[in-house]
């Protein structure tokens, strides 16, 4: 029998994970279906235990749902300190759940941007889900300093607070601002976690926030948002989501299936898909 994967959301038809796991499962010699199932959002738990009580492997889960994920998994590695969990994996009766964001950024960033961390200033936008996700992983590179920057502070606030209580966390290394306190702080990666760019809008930041040679890194992928033009306009280089995207995949189809696809065919394919 094929084993059967899929992304759960709400709404789930915009997801492109459908697309890469089939090019993942091509490219390994996988014999697998990935398919999208669409949660009520009242009824999120009742329907991943009905899809692996009907012999489910795996599920990737996306908005609104990676916090309840969280609830119902056994938490492993990043995941722990994320509070969220974007993989889930049946096993022996139990769902373990596993959180690839920070990981798929990272590859992103070092390997196929060849930007390394350690002894960076880094600014974070935002202070959602997507910036839980990826705390853990960035700081572990050790970077010289992390700013989270948020439109309300209070959420930065507590963010910080609760990496700051992560074993082996640099604690002089991060704080949480509001916009108008970055001053003239300048950073070698700006990254913008925040869900702004959906909606064309961008969070207020200073011109000078960009040191020389910085990196200016947006999660949202397919667009170019208009923080991605303000940065290029001050003369920093630009990178969208999609690579984020392809490698935190890659990772959720390592965790399943224990072979890890090449990312950068498929990472060229979503670009032409966008494009064309
Ligand atoms: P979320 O939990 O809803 O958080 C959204 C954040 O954006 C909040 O901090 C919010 O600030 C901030 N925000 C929204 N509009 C803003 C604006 N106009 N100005 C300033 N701040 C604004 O969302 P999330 O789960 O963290 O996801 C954030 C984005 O990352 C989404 O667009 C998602 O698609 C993307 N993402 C991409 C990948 C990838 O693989 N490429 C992976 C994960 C997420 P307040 O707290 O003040 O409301």
């Amino acid at each position: 029998m094929i084993d059967k994967y899929a992304v759960i959301g709400n709404p789930v038809a915009h997801s492109k994970s459908p697309q890469i796991h089939a090019e993942f499962a091509r490219q390994t010699a996988q014999h697998i279906s990935y398919d999208r199932v669409l949660a009520p959002l009242d009824a999120f738990e009742a329907t991943v235990r009905k899809f692996f009580d009907q012999g489910g492997k795996g599920l990737n889960v996306t908005l609104p749902f990676k916090r309840e994920a969280w609830d119902i998994a056994e938490s492993q590695g990043y995941a722990i300190d994320a509070v969220a969990v974007n993989t889930i994996k049946h096993v022996d009766g139990k769902l373990l759940g596993y959180n690839t964001d920070g990981i798929g950024l990272l590859r992103d960033l070092r390997g196929n941007l060849r930007c390394g961390l350690a002894g960076k200033r880094i600014l974070l936008m935002g202070a959602g889900g997507a910036t839980y996700g990826v705390m853990e992983p960035l700081l572990r590179e050790q970077p010289e300093r992390l700013v989270v920057v948020n439109r309300t502070l209070e959420k930065a606030l507590k963010l910080v607070g609760h990496f700051k209580t992560v074993e082996g966390i640099p604690l002089r290394s991060i704080s949480g601002l509001a916009y108008p306190d970055l001053g003239s702080d300048q950073f070698d990666i700006v990254i913008n976690a925040t869900s702004a760019g959906l909606s064309d809008a961008m969070p207020p930041l200073p011109e000078r926030v960009f040191a020389a040679d910085a990196l200016a890194y947006d999660m949202v992928y397919g667009k170019i948002t208009p923080f991605l033009r303000f940065a290029r306009a001050c003369g920093a280089r630009t990178a969208d989501g999609i690579g984020m995207l392809v490698e935190q995949a890659a990772e959720s189809f390592y965790i399943w299936r224990g072979v890890r696809p090449e990312t950068a065919p498929v990472i060229e394919l979503l670009r032409r898909t966008a494009e064309g």
